[in-house]
């Protein structure tokens, strides 16, 4: 064996717990040079945040090292440089590696509270964070987030984002100060919130969090259409729990391609002081059924704590203000369960499905080995916008017969890495179709 193969032999034992295969195999060691007894090498993590970083780090080193002939060892830990393609288009999100979703099917049950948390828990592990607070009509990251000075001005083009403790933040309560959300309804506000997340200069990011507005509209749909997440992060309280308003969030999510990875459920229990009880407010058994119901490997139950309702008050997020306490121990396991399942998802990543228009044919939808056809005036008849169907009520407002059967697709591209969105010779262009409706299509035709 050469002295490389000996050290990658070495180094092979070395297993990621999350994917199930060793880093060699993995491709995770780069840059290996040998100099007389000296030996360096990177190991090119998936993520910064690698709860496992310094294990491997200590491992590679102490194995390398049991060969008789090396004296030195440099290991150099670092993480993939590449964030997801599709968001490349837009402009302030290029260097974004990661965009993480935390939703809730109601307001107030402590959402932008995990969000902030989950931010900054992560920024602890030496990740580059930023978080998006989405929420047009109930801004919290002004209040939640202590940032002394909030002008906003442009650079190249693109608003720089505000900071705090390393973690860069937008908010539409930063640029619009005067709160005039209120009049603004809804398609406007959708155009709104998609033209600041991507007309913000968010720079290298390894994780952009962002804070949903509560619920399952028309404003949720555009944003996940709009940006490639890879994964997201429900958050619910006991009482509130309604299993339609859950389930429904959980499927738009999934719908979309965007897996949820981890469910919260906040406010769970209260330690008066006096007992170790743990007493539940609010009942209990929701949490439990959830993770029956959708196989969630990751659930936690956060408790009733006054230093997370002070949050807003002070300004400064509690697995800040007391990184040893109780709130920071849930929000590392937290953060540690979010940071694998987005690595083993980037890892096992399926191919796409592949669209395409061959005239004379329809539309193509490519599986694999399997290719099915669409026809274009069927697809186009089954557009779900807010044109052609009424958001609220479902109403139908496009009228299919209306159709005209020699309709063409004039561009089809992928939105994503859920679906496809496709301009058509009618003029029509806000056609977005989830690769889950095609494969239905398909099946239907
Ligand atoms: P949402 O984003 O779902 O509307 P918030 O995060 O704004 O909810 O939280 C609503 C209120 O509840 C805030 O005042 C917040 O400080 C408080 N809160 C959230 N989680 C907890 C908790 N675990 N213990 C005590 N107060 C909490």
């Amino acid at each position: 064996m050469t002295q490389e193969e000996q050290v990658l032999d070495k180094l092979s034992v070395i297993i990621d717990p999350d994917l199930g295969q060793d880093i060699v195999s993995l491709g995770f060691i780069k840059d290996l040079k040998i100099g007389g007894g000296a030996v360096a090498f990177s190991i090119e993590l998936t993520t910064p945040a690698c709860p496992v970083k310094e294990e491997f780090r200590k491992q590679a080193d102490s194995l390398v090292r049991e060969l008789s002939w090396v004296e030195s060892v440099d290991v150099n830990m670092t993480a993939q440089p590449v964030g997801p393609k599709s968001n490349k288009s837009m402009k302030g999100l290029a260097g974004v590696k990661n965009v993480i979703g935390v939703y809730s099917c109601k307001g107030g049950v402590g959402k932008s509270t995990v969000a902030v948390n989950l931010a900054y828990s992560l920024a602890r592990t030496g990740a580059k964070v930023g978080i998006f607070d989405a929420d047009v009509y109930g801004p919290s990251l002004p209040s939640m987030v202590n940032v002394e000075d909030t002008s906003i001005y442009q650079q190249d083009g693109l608003l720089v984002p505000l900071e705090y403790k390393d973690v860069k933040l937008m908010s539409f309560g930063f640029v619009n100060q005067e709160q005039e959300a209120a009049i603004l309804r809804g398609p406007m506000v959708t155009q709104v919130i998609s033209q600041l997340l991507g007309g913000v200069g968010w720079g290298d990011l390894d994780y952009l969090i962002i804070d949903f507005p509560p619920g399952t509209g028309d404003i949720q749909l555009t944003l996940l259409q709009t940006i490639e997440l890879n994964a997201s992060v429900i958050v619910t309280t006991p009482q509130n729990l309604s299993f339609i308003d859950v389930t429904k969030g959980i499927q738009m999510f999934e719908t979309l391609n965007v897996p949820t990875v981890a469910c919260v459920e906040n406010m769970s229990y209260y330690i008066c002081g006096n007992c170790d009880e743990k007493h539940r407010l609010f009942g209990s058994g929701a949490l439990r059924k959830l993770k029956e119901m959708y196989g969630f490997k990751h659930s936690f139950e956060i408790p009733v704590m006054t230093g997370l309702s002070e949050m807003g008050d002070t300004g400064v997020p509690l697995v800040l203000e007391d990184p040893s306490g109780l709130a920071a121990k849930i929000y590392s396991d937290l953060t540690s369960s979010v940071v694998r399942e987005v690595s083993r998802l980037k890892f096992t990543n399926k191919a796409l499905p592949k669209v395409e228009h061959t005239p004379g044919k329809g539309i193509s939808f490519t599986e694999g080995e399997d290719v099915s056809y669409i026809a274009p005036n069927v697809l186009r008849g089954e557009c779900r916008c807010a044109v052609c169907v009424e958001e609220f009520t479902g109403e139908q407002l496009l009228d299919k017969s209306s159709v005209p059967d020699n309709i063409q697709p004039t561009s089809i591209a992928p939105m994503g890495n859920y679906a496809v969105s496709v301009q058509w010779s009618d003029g029509h262009t806000s056609s977005v179709y989830p690769y889950e409706v095609l494969r239905k299509l398909t099946a239907d035709s």
